[in-house]
């Protein structure tokens, strides 16, 4: 359960999303039941759920995704504008009244001064890894807080946290998501990017926009 970022792009937000509620119910299917494979069970165990056949019928919609969403959330005012832009729309605020960090959270993507979001990341990682080294701090630390790896070097660190980045991306009514996807998914070459780095993918296929193509930026959880 948890909250996090989602960039759809085009039109039709509502309808992009739908195929992956977790609220659909699908014509019932038979699946493991959470007992398969379960080697820490004592060796009596009777499981409730499915009798001991280890199969279970459900109507869970196996490509469920998301429960809840809603615009901007958590992270309102995601996309910093070139200057006289206007958003199409700045979403609510989370359950916390937060204002809005940047500009918009519906924006077209020639709108969007990607360029200083880029900036802006730049700078706050450099003063993470800068604090982090002064503060002598520990690997473990290091990477579950400022999300640095121990192979990282200053630039490296710095260049992975520049990409502005959502946990996923919705497009053509496909989701992709960090970890589950290559960069062929979008139609590059197999070759051209390194299929472990999510935000260099990310950046990419979004920076690569026709200019009137809607972006939105969703505050998701699950
Ligand atoms: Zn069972």
């Amino acid at each position: 359960m948890s909250h996090f970022t989602v960039l759809v792009i085009g039109d039709d937000v509502e309808g992009q999303l739908a195929p992956y509620s977790e609220h659909i119910e699908v014509d019932p299917y038979v699946e493991d039941c959470w007992c398969t494979g379960r080697e820490d069970l004592p060796e009596d165990f009777e499981c409730d759920d499915c009798k001991g056949t280890g199969k279970e019928t459900t109507t869970y919609n196996p490509n469920s995704k998301w429960n809840w969403y809603m615009t901007g959330g958590r992270w309102r005012g995601y996309f910093k504008l070139k200057a006289g832009k206007e958003a199409i729309d700045v979403g609510g605020s989370g359950v916390f009244g937060n204002a809005p960090v940047h500009d918009a959270d519906v924006a077209l993507a020639g709108d969007i001064d990607w360029e200083r979001m880029v900036n802006e990341n730049k700078k706050s990682a450099e003063k993470t890894w800068e604090k982090a080294q002064e503060e002598n701090r520990d690997v473990r630390y290091k990477l579950l807080v400022c999300g640095i790896r121990e192979d990282d070097t200053k630039e490296s660190y710095i260049k992975r946290c520049s990409y502005p980045c959502t946990f996923a991306v919705v497009k053509d009514g496909e989701w992709y998501e960090q970890g589950s996807i290559g960069p062929f998914a979008f139609g590059f070459a197999k070759d051209e990017l390194d299929p472990t780095n999510w935000a260099e993918i990310w950046w990419k296929l979004v920076y690569d926009l026709p200019p009137d193509t809607k972006l939105t930026l969703l505050d998701c959880h699950i």
